[in-house]
């Protein structure tokens, strides 16, 4: 456990804390049943997850990695195309769009929500462009109707990164069911998260869901029938029966980051900081509660002396990363550069109480 005038970026022994009898009878009955891949509970939780979604196919893999890898690959993404993501992400989009032999496109972001800049995004257009990948960054949709016009008018796919994002609405409806197939993770610290990795993609098309079911597992839906070249990429039923309790209340944790970013927000009000917006037609289910500051450095420096974490996400735009640097194509990323240098996260997490975020935003204000 963390000391108790420490406060970390998030905090998964209380959660733990809240709901362990549940998971612990949740976890003791796979134990019991010995049935640990593939069983009841995952497709139990496919169910469950897709439901709470609002799409029609919930496939349950190994990781949010994989669930961008394998919905590339199931829309046939490969050699000589061209997806365009945003530079102000996480590697693994362009990981995975590497994996599949495309060449990562990227774009600038906007200065406010951090998503895709539709304005820009049009130019990045070619005659190579087969999809766009569009992140939900720190929990706030991209803005998918104009992506959807985007990708109709220029034949294109939809595909939604939900890493951070899980219950996260655009236009009163959940993001993930919006693209041609939507990619959520459950590794441990994101607003949904298992007790170790794991991955989802939804999809409203039962030829896309029948694809991906059977990559995930060496293209086999009967035993001994291989139909495909597969991998290995499976929820595990421990991690399924863990995500079956948490999922029951999303809800409640994600409408609890919600009034932990208000009270951010009127703590804030006052400093020179830019605190995160949030569109109208939008729910923010604030994986991340960013600000952007000049004074990055001084705060860090505050923080870190009161026993307060924080973190950059992220330091450098993918373009710029050894990794994907060689074979990227890029347009002009300003905004990315600018943000890259000047966000900065602050902790957050359903427990996190009022006290605690009175005195993270004390130190901010006492130092900008
Ligand atoms: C966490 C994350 C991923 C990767 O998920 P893993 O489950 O860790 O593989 C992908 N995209 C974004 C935006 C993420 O935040």
């Amino acid at each position: 456990m963390p000391d108790d005038d420490s406060i970390p970026m998030v905090d998964l022994h209380m959660q733990y804390q809240n709901l362990r009898v549940e998971i612990n009878d949740a976890v003791q009955d796979v134990l019991d049943s010995c049935e640990f891949v593939l069983g009841p509970n995952v497709q139990l939780f496919e169910q469950e997850a897709a439901a709470y979604l609002d799409c029609q196919y919930g496939i349950a893999c190994a990781s949010g990695t994989d669930a961008l890898h394998l919905a590339l690959r199931t829309l046939e993404i490969g050699a000589g195309d061209e997806v365009i993501v945003p530079a102000f992400s996480f590697a693994s989009v362009a990981e995975a769009i590497a994996h599949v032999g495309a060449t990562p496109v990227f774009c600038d972001i906007e200065p406010y929500c951090f998503n895709l800049d539709v304005a820009q995004l049009e130019n990045l257009v070619t005659s190579q462009t087969r999809a766009i990948l569009a992140v939900h960054l720190y929990g706030h949709p991209a803005d998918l109707t104009t992506l959807d016009s985007l990708c109709k008018k220029h034949g294109l796919f939809l595909i939604e990164d939900c890493a951070q994002a899980f219950g996260a609405t655009f236009n009163n409806r959940p993001v993930g069911g919006f693209g041609n197939m939507g990619c959520f993770s459950f590794f441990p610290s994101k607003n949904l998260g298992a007790y170790g990795d794991g991955g989802l993609v939804t999809t409203q098309s039962p030829e896309l869901a029948e694809k991906l079911n059977l990559l995930r597992n060496h293209g086999s839906k009967i035993r001994n029938r291989h139909e495909t070249i597969g991998f290995n990429s499976r929820l595990d039923e421990i991690q399924a029966a863990i995500l079956r309790v948490k999922l029951k209340y999303i809800d409640e944790s994600n409408h609890k980051r919600r009034i932990i970013a208000g009270a951010y927000n009127d703590f804030l009000d006052s400093a020179s900081v830019v605190t995160p917006s949030e569109k109208r037609n939008c729910k923010h289910v604030f994986q991340q509660y960013t600000i952007l500051t000049e004074k990055r450095d001084q705060i860090q420096n505050a923080l870190a002396l009161n026993n307060i974490a924080c973190a950059v996400y992220y330091p450098a735009g993918l373009h710029e990363q050894t990794a994907f640097r060689d074979i990227c194509r890029a347009g002009p990323l300003s905004v990315t550069e600018r943000v890259c240098k000047q966000c900065l996260s602050l902790p957050m997490y359903p427990e996190l109480d009022h006290t605690r975020i009175r005195r993270i935003a004390d130190v901010i204000l006492s130092t900008v």
